[in-house]
Order: C-alpha cells, then sequence, then structure tokens
C-alpha cells in the first residue's frame, strides 16, 4: 500500500494527469467537471475492486441525483482503482522506473479511458476483442499525450509501455 509520501506523489499525478488530458480532449473546466469520475488507492478500495495484476482497473457504477426519481437523473460515474501492491512490484522490477512518472502514465491513460466512455467513443461494455484493440488504441494516445512532457522523465516509462502500442495484429481475423 501507498505509505504517505506516495500517496502525495499520486495526488500531484493526477492533477498533472487532469491537465493535460483535458487539454488533449481541448475540454473547458466546465465540460471537465461534469466527468463523473473519482481515483482511488488501495486503502479505498473493497475487495471486489482488488485485482492481482492490472496498475489499475475501472470500474462503472450508477450514481443518482439527489432529489430526483425519474431516470434521466441516472448517470454513470467511474471509479478508478490504483491497485498500489501491483505498481509497487513493478517500480521494483523495470529498471529506471520511478513512481511520479510512472503513475502519471497509469492515471493518464486510465483518464483518456473515461473520456471516451464519456462520450461514447468507446462503449464500456464492449466485446474483448474490441477492448484489446482499445487498450492499445488508448496506450497510444497515452504516448502521445505524455511524449512532449520534458519536467520529468519519462522515457523509461514510455519503453515500459511500448509493447502495448503496437495494434493488435490477427484482432480482425479469428
Ligand atoms: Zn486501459
Amino acid at each position: 500500500m501507498f505509505n504517505p509520501e506516495e500517496l502525495s506523489t499520486v495526488n500531484n499525478a493526477i492533477a498533472v494527469a487532469e491537465e493535460l488530458v483535458s487539454n488533449h480532449f481541448k475540454m473547458s473546466t466546465n465540460q471537465w467537471l461534469r466527468l463523473k469520475y473519482d481515483v482511488k488507492t488501495l486503502a479505498s478500495l473493497n475487495s471486489s475492486e482488488i485485482v492481482t495484476e492490472p496498475f489499475a482497473q475501472i470500474i462503472r457504477y450508477e450514481g443518482k441525483r439527489e432529489g430526483k426519481e425519474l431516470g434521466s437523473a441516472v448517470y454513470d460515474f467511474y471509479k478508478i482503482c490504483l491497485q498500489d501492491h501491483n505498481i509497487l512490484k513493478a517500480l521494483g522490477k523495470a529498471p529506471g522506473l520511478t513512481l511520479f512518472p510512472f503513475i502519471l502514465y497509469i492515471i493518464t491513460h486510465e483518464l483518456v479511458h473515461v473520456v471516451r466512455f464519456n462520450t461514447f467513443l468507446q462503449h464500456f461494455d464492449a466485446s474483448p476483442e474490441e477492448r484489446l484493440a482499445e487498450e492499445s488504441r488508448v496506450h497510444a494516445m497515452t504516448h502521445l499525450i505524455l511524449s512532449p512532457i520534458r519536467s520529468t522523465d519519462l522515457s523509461p516509462v514510455l519503453t515500459y509501455f511500448k509493447e502495448w502500442r503496437k495494434p493488435f495484429e490477427g484482432l480482425a481475423t479469428p
């Protein structure tokens, strides 16, 4: 589980990622605020939200606005569940990988997913093949968003995720 110092690194990364992703999609502050999501770390996850391998997963919940009973008051809420244990384990294994750039990549990636779900560029309930193709697209976009960044050394992270950017050949043919 992240310690307090690591949690503050995570919070900084969330702020930077939000800025980068909203700029990338040319979203106004108001448009961004209408996205319903939250980023949570292991300490705030229930057992069904914890997974053994991925660095994060997004869970969609149905939200209801207070005081309204009609269907239109229902909205999708995305909970980005960071998997502290898997992130920390990877840090120890890959050369040059440090927490800030690594977590910046992970959160940027997850926010790209959230924007695409919200704008119906991607369905949450897509087929497994389509999900894999979307993964590749989202990794490519994350790379595009992060590669101009010079304030932190992202090259070990971009190298780490290199394989994911390749198109999944053979997906179209069974
Ligand atoms: Zn993803």
